[in-house]
């Protein structure tokens, strides 16, 4: 056998390399969505009524205005 032999893939391989760098995308791609959802940044300078993220909002700010509405409502 010559090296340039040595070097080609069988299908076997090459079908375990594409589930390989599959599967690292995949980690990535969700890694990504878990920093973005934990990196969430404020959108209206802290002003949160009238806000359209209010409802899905999980910053402090907003977290106290919640409360703050639900108690008012008692
Ligand atoms: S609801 Fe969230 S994003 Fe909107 S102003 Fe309040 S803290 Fe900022």
């Amino acid at each position: 056998m010559t090296s340039e032999e040595d070097r080609k893939m069988t299908r076997r391989e090459f079908l375990c390399e594409i589930g390989r760098y599959g599967l690292v995308l995949l980690l990535g791609g969700g890694i990504g969505v878990l920093l973005d959802r934990d990196g969430e940044n404020c959108i209206n300078q802290g002003i949160c009524r009238g806000c359209g993220r209010f409802e899905a909002c999980h910053l402090p700010q907003a977290m106290s205005a919640k409360e703050a509405m639900s108690r008012k409502q008692q």
